[in-house]
């Protein structure tokens, strides 16, 4: 499998990549498979959500069949990419960085009912609309992403980020600047610094991780750092589901000195008294061969600075639609399919594309780029009656950006081998300047190219 980024871009030298990338050329390189030749179809193909997933397929397939019904459904106006938030919020970007008008992505071939799905019945294969449309299908592609349940967090409310030292990189574009406007003028001064992650699943899980170097780097380069404390709460014992990415990730925390609380959830905020409120679950251990209960408990620490990230499930129209897994991930409804190629286990005619999926791995736009194609060689098959190939190996990406100007490119699949689409080249646990530009310059037009079906 070619990974996500083409080592074409690299070039044969680092100056041909630099002039590529920052050309905005860096999509013209990608790897573009032979076309196959159109399939005729009528077939009706209704595509929920037109993000990085929803807006890459329907391209792709719009370019696969000839005289399909395909329809997305996504009452969203602006196309936001999301990778770029961290830049927003670590002011290199401006916020209008990440947002562009989603009819802008859409191929001409494909309706775009400019409304969100508010049902989803999959015995009837229909989709009814928070406008009441209802939409029948043949094949139902399901990419709405996930939610920020917000409400989640005590005491919290987005209209207090950018002040009294509360940031939320993730909740979108003007949020991730309101956040740099926090961010700067606390490391301006210094002082406690709170960072970590939700307990449930999420999408860029390694974002938390970089928000919490980024800051560090910049109270070092303003003087401040000797008078900070940076903690940051695990949510569990570990800083990332790689084994090997977890053992260098902590290496780095503990040369930077940030303060690790493990198994620490973020229960809630109190701004006034500028006070955030962790959950440690209750524990089981032995000690001299007897069962130690240890009740779950809360935990109170002070903050100058906090960047809130909440707990993240499928949207509620998945939720109720009968399509989540029943045994797994309780409570956050991500889909029950097939890890290997994405469609439903029991409603063959559903695929998942993006944040959606019930699987292992991989809430980033790295896999959604190769969920895209395997999700279209199965859906196109099973159109021509046939059997679809394509496996998806569960390859996801992480550029852990560790302070201004390094990153480390890591890339991994299910099994937590370290694939590296530069192998030889980019060392995946090493901090490099070509590994920061893969994020700052050359993720942008792969994602882009992606968005048109061109990955
Ligand atoms: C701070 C941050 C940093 C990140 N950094 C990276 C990175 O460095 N690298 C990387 O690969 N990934 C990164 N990601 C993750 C990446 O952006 C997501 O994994 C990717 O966008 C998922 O694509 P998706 O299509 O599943 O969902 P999205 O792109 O979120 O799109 C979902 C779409 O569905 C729509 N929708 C929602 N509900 C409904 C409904 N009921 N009906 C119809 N439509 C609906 C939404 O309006 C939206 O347009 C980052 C994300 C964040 C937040």
């Amino acid at each position: 499998m070619t990974l996500f980024y083409d080592p074409r871009l690299l070039a044969s030298t680092r100056r041909g990549f630099l002039g590529a990338a920052a050309g905005g050329l860096a999509a013209a390189a990608m790897v573009r498979p032979a076309r196959a030749q159109a399939v005729a179809t009528k077939a009706k193909i209704v595509i929920l959500g037109a993000g990085a997933g929803g807006t890459g397929l329907a391209n792709t397939l719009a370019g696969r069949l000839d005289g399909a019904e395909i329809t997305i459904v996504d009452g969203r106006k602006q196309h936001l990419y999301q990778p770029g938030f961290t830049l927003i919020a670590s002011g290199l970007k401006p916020a209008s960085y990440s947002v562009s008008p989603t009819g802008d992505w859409l191929p001409k071939q494909v309706k775009w009912v400019e409304e969100y799905a508010a049902n989803i019945d999959p015995e009837a294969q229909t989709v009814t609309t928070t406008g009441g449309t209802k939409l029948a299908y043949d094949y139902l592609v399901l990419a709405p992403g996930l939610t920020l349940n917000w409400d989640a967090v005590e005491g919290f409310d987005l209209g207090m980020v950018g002040k009294d030292g509360i940031g939320a990189v993730y909740a979108g574009p003007d949020h991730a600047a309101a956040t740099w406007t926090a961010m700067d003028a606390f490391t301006d001064k210094g002082g406690v610094a709170l960072f970590g992650r939700p307990a449930t699943e999420m999408k860029c899980a390694g974002a938390p991780l970089k928000y919490t170097f980024i800051t560090d780097d910049y109270l070092r380069r303003k003087g401040t750092r000797d008078r900070s404390q940076i903690i940051y709460a695990a949510n569990n014992k570990a800083l990332f589901s790689v084994p090997v990415v977890n053992e260098k990730l902590k290496l780095l925390f503990r040369d930077k000195a940030v303060d690790v609380r493990w198994d620490h959830v973020l229960k809630g905020i109190d701004v006034a008294t500028k006070t955030a409120t962790y959950v440690i679950p209750a524990t089981q251990t032995i000690k001299d061969g007897a069962i130690v209960d240890t009740p779950a408990r809360e935990e109170k620490i002070g903050f100058d600075f906090i960047n809130v990230i909440p707990p993240m499930t499928a949207p509620k129209v998945v939720r109720e639609s009968g399509l989540s897994w029943a045994d797994k991930w309780v409570g956050e409804g991500w889909i029950e399919v097939d890890q290997s190629n994405l469609r439903h286990l029991r409603y063959p005619n559903i695929f998942g594309v993006g944040d959606i999926n019930g699987v292992p791995k991989g809430k980033t736009a790295a896999s959604v780029k190769w969920h895209i194609p395997v999700v279209v060689d199965h859906l196109v098959a099973s159109i021509q009656g046939k059997e679809g190939t394509e496996v998806f190996n569960g390859y996801t990406s992480c550029p852990m950006i560790t302070k201004i100007g390094r990153a480390m490119l890591i890339e991994f699949d299910y099994k937590d081998n370290l694939v590296p689409s530069f192998p030889g080249v980019i060392a995946p646990l090493e901090e490099l300047w070509i590994s920061w530009l893969m994020k700052e310059t050359a993720l942008k037009p792969t994602y882009n190219a992606m968005l048109r079906g061109k990955a």
